[in-house]
């Protein structure tokens, strides 16, 4: 609102303008909100409101909609244009501050500001709300205007352009409680919109623009934040504060709820069942589909979000005016009542007086699952997190848990293209339902499958095989080598895994030397340091680091008492904790490994498919093209295929008669899906994607560095991460515990993230590459407060 100068120039302005251009003689008064408005009283009995606006406002929408809703003649007060003498709906004035403006005169609608009550709020009257807002709603099914596909600060549909702002909170919970806020509606509401019914709304139902009659409600006003948009952001607008506590200090106890189909005698008092008679109000104008049952507690949530993000901000600026913080207060405390409340059991609390229930997916209780587990699964296969997690269902780069809670997830590699990415789900789907046989027949898909990956493959790297996991097409690779040079020992890295099977345990070091190994490799595996510039035996990121490692190989080849018959390596090691190879690493082993007649196995099941950004393969990083590239994980977005692609000499070498045969390697319903995903990468270019994101992340956490003592280390590459927890930056004492309790209590904000490294201090970051902006910020905000 203008200062008190500023508005007594508005008011003669009033004056004079409504007299001239309506010919109406009256007192003109400001009317609060946070426009300029002012009560015209012509003293015959006629009241109006004027309205000014900037010459660039566009109110055409406003006017039309008003327009609409008049004549759908609905049992509330709403207002309507007055035409200026010369027949406009507006007229153009100069404004006080000598700039160029607009006023508009609409009618005035009698009754008083919800707000402005003090007696508590009956069952009834939230009930009417509902009915009010379904019916305004339900007449502007219809209603199109070309105006209409806008956005404003209030936007329900962008409140993520607030969610920087919560840095500005004050206190680190409010903090956690705001971005749980905008978490859920990012998660749960947002990658809905698509499913939603959308219309245009009035979209500011808030407790001042809500007119009350004593215990009726009179009507709604303001319609100038209308917008098109998914019906249901309407209802969760005006749900935001209907759900919060009364205004008035003096609110006594609140009364009985209205008597409804399942609301019968519950008394009102808490938020959610308040909301719950605003819900069955609207439902009987306005019907609700379960979809928007699902999204309607995520959006008051993101509208609460906003609510505080928006007054931290303007805190800021003018920490004493005296508007701007009215429901600040109520909104915090609103927030703190939702935020443990799981998402089912609050759509289901939402639609207690309706005949429709939530479409969110379920799960048994976590404790059935971990009992039945005990029973009949082996307790060598680990549960992630002090208290487990149990998921029922993924989309994109979300995790949703059995009581619909959202998990961003940011280390699970597998579903690359996002979780259940309907293009790849689709394309498994049809497949699935035609046909799924094996290589032994012909198939197009087989074909058209293989050309497609050698094509992101520089030459000579041309010959396929089909497997069904990376530790197969590792045992394959492995096999490869040693048929075609004879030889049978291997080179492995330092902590490196490469996969579940006798053999390739036997080449992890990560396993043969981690908990239950024998702690000492097999003869036929050498073991060459990890290129680690950062805690390795040679410190630093520059070529001559990486060469010096690249010679350490060379130094275990010479050392080795048989011939290799391969070297085994990851691009970025990956399980020896997110390890970035300098430089002249690759080029260096490879020459060694090479004039001892072995062949370079690159192992690409956590590096490869864009992930690491500048390059669809991370090999590609480095001036070398390996004889073999073992692919798995992202490579069916988690249906279960692995792949080797090799040079044609070694394929012939492999030709001596014994086939080679997988029942469901290369199978039709594998080679739609994996196209699909190579699909997907392109059209979506998350390659690219990955490295902008990957930068960005990087950028944050090396800011984060400079503040934290405990981040020893920030590294990686694309959307291939890691951050090193140390106690000491001199002595790089690893800071396991930390890293684990970090780990969980990211967890506990409902960010999946888990730490790798032999010494388990590193916290790993490889998420879905469907990642956001806004998913990476913050992760780097949340990281920031927890550290
Ligand atoms: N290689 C690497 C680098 C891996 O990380 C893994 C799995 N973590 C494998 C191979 C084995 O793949 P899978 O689990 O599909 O057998």
């Amino acid at each position: 609102m203008a200062t008190a100068a500023e508005r007594l120039a508005f008011q003669d302005l009033s004056h004079a303008l409504v007299a001239r251009e309506y010919g109406i003689a009256g007192a003109a008064v400001p009317l609060g909100g946070e426009g300029s408005n002012f009560l015209i009283d012509a003293g015959d009995g006629r009241r109006f409101v004027l309205k000014f606006a900037d010459a660039d406002d566009r109110t055409a929408l406003e006017h039309a909609a008003m327009a609409h809703l008049a004549a759908a003649d609905l049992p509330f007060s709403l207002p309507r244009t007055v035409q200026a003498r010369s027949g406009a709906a507006e007229v153009a004035c100069e404004l006080p501050d000598g700039s160029a403006g607009s006023a508009r005169l609409l009618t005035y609608v009698r009754g008083t500001p919800w707000y402005e009550r003090r007696a508590p709020a009956t069952g009834a009257m939230r009930r009417e709300l509902g009915r009010m807002l379904g019916s305004i709603d339900r007449a502007l099914e219809g209603f199109r205007h070309p105006d209409a596909a806008r956005t404003h600060p209030w936007d329900l549909t962008a409140v993520d352009r607030h969610r920087p702002t919560v840095r500005w909170i004050d206190t680190a919970e409010r903090r956690r409680l705001a971005e749980s806020m905008f978490h859920l509606w990012a998660a749960c509401a947002r990658l809905r919109f698509g499913e939603l019914p959308r219309s245009v709304i009035h979209g500011d139902a808030n407790d001042e623009n809500v007119l009350l009659d004593g215990d009726r409600v009179a009507g709604l006003v303001d319609f100038g934040d209308a917008l098109e948009s998914p019906t249901v952001c309407e209802l969760a607008i005006a749900l935001a504060y209907a759900m919060l506590e009364p205004a008035s200090s003096e609110a006594g106890p609140e009364g009985p709820a209205l008597q409804g189909p399942a609301l019968h005698s519950v008394p009102a008092r808490d938020p959610v069942r308040r909301g719950a008679e605003v819900v069955a109000g609207y439902h009987e104008q306005r019907p609700l589909s379960p979809a928007e049952l699902d999204v309607l507690f995520p959006l008051v949530c993101g509208r609460l979000a906003v609510t505080v993000s928006v007054a931290a901000e303007r805190r800021r600026s003018d920490p004493d005016h005296p508007t701007w913080f009215i429901t600040e207060d109520r909104a915090w405390r609103l927030i703190e009542v939702l935020a443990p409340i799981d998402p089912i059991d609050a759509a289901q609390q939402l639609a207690a007086g309706i005949d429709v229930r939530p479409a969110i997916e379920t799960g048994p209780p976590p404790d059935a699952i971990i009992e039945a587990r005990r029973r009949n699964v082996s307790a060598a296969l680990s549960i992630a997190y002090r208290q487990p997690l149990e998921f029922v269902r993924g989309d994109g780069q979300y995790l949703y848990n059995h009581r619909g809670r959202p998990y961003l997830d940011l280390v699970n590699n597998v579903c690359h293209v996002g979780h259940a990415h309907p293009r790849v789900v689709e394309a498994g789907a049809r497949q699935m339902a035609r046909l799924s046989t094996n290589t032994r027949y012909l198939h197009e898909l087989l074909t058209t499958y293989a050309e497609r990956l050698v094509a992101t493959l520089p030459a000579p790297l041309e010959v396929c095989f089909f497997v069904n996991s990376g530790s197969e097409a590792n045992e394959l690779a492995l096999r490869l080598a040693r048929t075609h040079t004879g030889a049978r020992d291997v080179i492995v890295v330092d902590g490196a895994y490469h996969g579940n099977t006798d053999t390739l345990v036997a080449m992890s070091p990560y396993k043969f030397n981690g908990p239950g190994g024998t702690g000492v490799p097999r003869p036929w595996v050498h073991v060459a340091p990890c290129p680690d510039g950062f805690r390795g035996g040679y410190r630093g990121s520059d070529r001559a680091t990486g060469e010096a490692y690249g010679d350490a190989v060379g130094e275990v080849l010479r050392r080795a008492s048989a011939s290799v018959a391969a070297f085994f390596a990851e691009p970025l090691m990956s399980c020896a904790g997110q390890i970035v190879p300098p430089d002249g690493y690759f080029e260096t082993a490879f020459h060694h490994v090479r004039g001892a007649g072995g062949v370079c196995v690159i192992d690409e099941v956590q590096t490869g498919f864009g992930r690491v950004g500048s390059h669809f393969w991370g090999f590609e990083r480095h001036i070398v093209v390996p004889d073999v590239v073992v692919m798995g994980k992202p490579i069916g977005n988690g249906h279960p295929i692995g792949a080797v692609v090799t040079t044609r000499a070694i394929a012939n070498s492999f030709e001596n008669g014994m086939e080679f045969f997988s029942s469901f390697g290369g199978n039709p319903v594998s080679c739609a899906i994996g196209l699909a995903v190579l699909d997907v990468i392109r059209d979506e270019a998350l390659q690219a994607r990955a490295a902008r994101l990957g930068a960005r992340l990087l950028d944050g956490l090396r800011e984060l560095a400079s503040r934290h003592s405990l981040i020893g280390d920030v590294r990686g590459a694309g959307l291939f991460l890691g951050v090193e927890l140390v106690r000491n930056r001199e002595t790089l004492e690893p800071a396991d515990t930390e890293a684990a309790a970090l780990v969980n209590r990211l967890k506990d904000r409902g960010l999946l993230l888990s730490t790798d490294g032999p010494y388990h201090n590193v916290i790993k970051i490889k998420p879905p590459m469907v990642l956001s902006d806004d998913d990476a910020d913050m992760f780097v905000r949340a990281l920031d407060d927890e550290l």
